[in-house]
């Protein structure tokens, strides 16, 4: 089944255009001018990829994120000006996955399309067993284990959720906001700082000097990553 796509751009002729180039790659794409409408829309038609502007004239992008975050795991590409800086690094903490700076050329936008797409389908299609650095890490979710040099190591349920969410896709930054979403039942109130005890936790057990880790690095201002690649993805 072909990939379904959702433009969330009040610029018609913008919005025509990046609906055109999306087309001609064989892409389902749907579309629409209002935030409102877009959270409806990735509920009915569940659509993986979605492309948001994140100035709207109805709701702010920001906002839409937000929501579609609460709703759905759907891939989301921003679309922000040159100037917002800030937008961009809230959008990523609300879990944006990529960003496109206006203006871009549409072949640009379309690569950027594919490729969150190709990821997407690998992560989906090899949820059961990642191999990382070599070898280094592995981690078994249906065995529920991880290992370090073939040791395997006990994680507590938190920090588990926290490094599987990480090992989703490698280098991606994950913030803290993300995070938090794997550890549901904490205050929300100081969030930051139980992911961060988590963190400082996990990369004990792993082996990883906090001083200059190399497994999970911090990002500053965002989150975190996770520093190893996947076997698999070489
Ligand atoms: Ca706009």
């Amino acid at each position: 089944m072909a990939h379904s796509v959702l433009i969330v751009e009040d610029e018609v002729k913008l919005r025509n255009l990046i609906r055109t180039n999306l087309e001609r790659e064989g892409l389902n794409v749907l579309t629409t001018g209002s935030g409102a409408e877009a959270i409806e829309l990735v509920s009915r038609y569940t659509p993986e990829l979605v492309i948001l502007d994140l100035g709207l004239p109805d709701v702010s992008g920001l906002e839409v994120a937000k929501e579609i975050r609460f709703i759905s795991d759907v891939l989301i590409l921003m679309l922000t000006a040159r100037s917002s800086d800030e937008d961009r690094i809230r959008g990523l903490e609300l879990g944006a996955d990529d960003y496109v700076i206006k203006p871009f050329s549409p072949r640009e936008l379309v690569l950027r399309v594919i490729a969150l797409l190709r990821r997407g389908s690998v992560v989906a299609a090899r949820a059961n067993y990642f191999s990382f650095g070599d070898g280094l890490v592995t981690i078994d979710e249906e065995r529920h284990e991880v290992r370090l040099n073939e040791v395997a190591i006990n994680l507590s349920p938190t920090e588990w959720g926290i490094l599987l969410e990480l090992a989703r896709v490698p280098g991606r930054v994950y913030s803290r906001y993300e995070l938090v979403n794997v550890v549901r039942g904490y205050e929300w109130e100081g969030y930051e700082r139980v992911i961060d005890s988590h963190i400082k936790n996990l990369r004990r057990k792993l082996d990883d000097d906090s001083t200059n880790p190399k497994l999970i690095e911090t990002v500053l201002g965002v989150g975190y990553r996770l520093c190893l690649t996947r076997d698999d993805l070489k």
